[in-house]
């Protein structure tokens, strides 16, 4: 009975907003429509803040669409059912058949229930109660365990049909991408961007990216393995534009004109300052970085406020707060971590001084930086910046 097998997803945070649920509702499914057109014929449909995704032919692998699904931001939880008709004796057949492996294997088990239909004539604690019985006498393995069971069996009575499942699956959590605005992530080669990204992303911000690189300091290999991550991340973060930034005149002219203990912070300003150039173009309205306090020279309090003091829309840090073994968690999560490990050069790392300014004052930077006039170049890098478009569903190639 494959055919009426069905996914229920269950939304997060949306449930909580109030009169502008709607607007989160419907870039959410959109989200989902996109993704699972990827995976095959899915119809996507919604009702009491349930979202019911059926296959539209035989022969659609369920599998696949909830491994799309869980990397969907705005979905909470995802279930696995099977529907019935809306009387019990439909919905114990169904438990006892479709549950069965689960439940001949274990030793506790509870019901529960959920009636969306308040017209049909048993309230919940019966069904459980009833549902219970049943299946207490199919499976004398069983004993019922309300606070720790192996199984829970759930039942949904809807509006056409019940609904009969086992244990849920965690969703991405988040709100739908597309659903707070639009910023461009500076990401490099490493571990912290990438997570940042995906972070904002998590909380309904759709990400474009913006890389910068330095031939020959910085090799072919280099710029791949950001792509590759770019492709990565599509897969949480939906469509990617990305910006790559032809950066080595800037960073030559830095270190013939600038104090050498300056050299990271006034690239960090010039890197803000083209930022915010491709931001204005491509409609982002933030700036995101990967930096974490305290992580490196550059990420102190005196560093990111020398930075910021180029910037005149909002610079966001996801990852300021968080410890490198927690980032590493999450790109491992997120399946980054392998590609960010790979050993190719970031253009941070062209000409580091030997002993950066740690503390770095505003007027210092300033004045450090005024002996040469960078306007044209960064006028001359975003004029010969190359744009692509990575999009849900390419394939990581590296
Ligand atoms: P990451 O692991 O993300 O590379 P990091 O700890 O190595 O971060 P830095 O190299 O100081 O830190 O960079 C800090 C932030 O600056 C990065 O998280 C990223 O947002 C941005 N950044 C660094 N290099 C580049 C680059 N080549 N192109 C775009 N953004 C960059
Ligand atoms: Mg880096």
């Amino acid at each position: 009975m494959a055919a009426n097998e069905i996914i229920l997803a269950k939304y997060g945070e949306i449930a909580l907003k109030g009169l502008n649920k709607k607007t989160f509702e419907d870039i959410l499914m959109k989200n989902l429509r996109r993704r699972l057109r990827k995976v095959g014929a899915f119809s996507v449909t919604k009702a009491q803040s349930t979202i019911y995704i059926e296959p539209r032919e035989d022969g659609q692998d369920i599998d696949s669409a909830i491994e799309c699904v869980k990397k969907v931001f705005g979905i909470a939880a995802i279930c696995r059912a099977k529907a019935c008709e809306k009387n019990l004796e439909a919905i114990s057949e169904l438990a006892k058949t479709y549950l069965s492996d689960e439940l001949s294997l274990a030793n506790t088990f509870k019901v529960t229930a959920k009636r969306a239909d308040k017209s049909f004539p048993m309230k919940s604690p019966e069904i459980c109660m009833e549902l219970g019985g049943v299946i207490l006498d199919a499976f004398p393995n069983l004993t019922v365990d309300v606070h720790n069971p192996e199984v829970t069996v759930a039942v949904e009575i809807r509006d056409t049909h019940a609904y009969v499942h086992g244990d849920s699956i965690k969703g991405a959590g988040g709100l739908p991408v597309g659903s707070s605005g639009k910023a461009l992530l500076l990401l490099s080669g490493g571990i912290d961007s990438p997570v940042a990204g995906y972070r904002m992303a998590r909380r309904g911000v759709h990400i474009s990216a913006i890389h910068y690189v330095s031939p020959p300091y910085t090799s072919d290999r280099a710029q791949l393995k950001v792509e590759a991550l770019c492709r990565k991340m599509t897969e949480y973060c939906g469509n990617i534009a990305f910006f790559c930034v032809p950066f080595t005149e800037i960073q030559e002219e830095i270190k013939k004109n600038c104090p050498e203990e300056y050299f990271t912070i006034i690239m960090r300003r010039l890197m803000m300052k083209i930022a915010m150039k491709i931001a204005a173009q491509d409609n982002c309205s933030a700036l995101v970085t990967g930096e974490s306090i305290g992580q490196v020279a550059s990420q102190t309090m005196e560093g990111i406020t020398c930075t910021d003091a180029v910037c005149n829309i909002p610079v966001m840090r996801p990852l300021i707060a968080m410890d490198k073994t927690e980032i590493v968690e999450t790109s491992r999560e997120i399946d980054t971590f392998d590609i960010s490990t790979l050993p190719y050069e970031d253009c941070c790392t062209v000409f580091t001084p030997r002993h950066p300014r740690v503390h770095p004052h505003l007027e210092e930077v300033e004045k450090a930086e005024s002996n040469f006039d960078f306007e044209p170049l960064i006028e001359k890098a975003v004029a010969e910046t190359e744009m692509k478009i990575f999009k849900i569903g390419d394939k990581v190639i590296l």
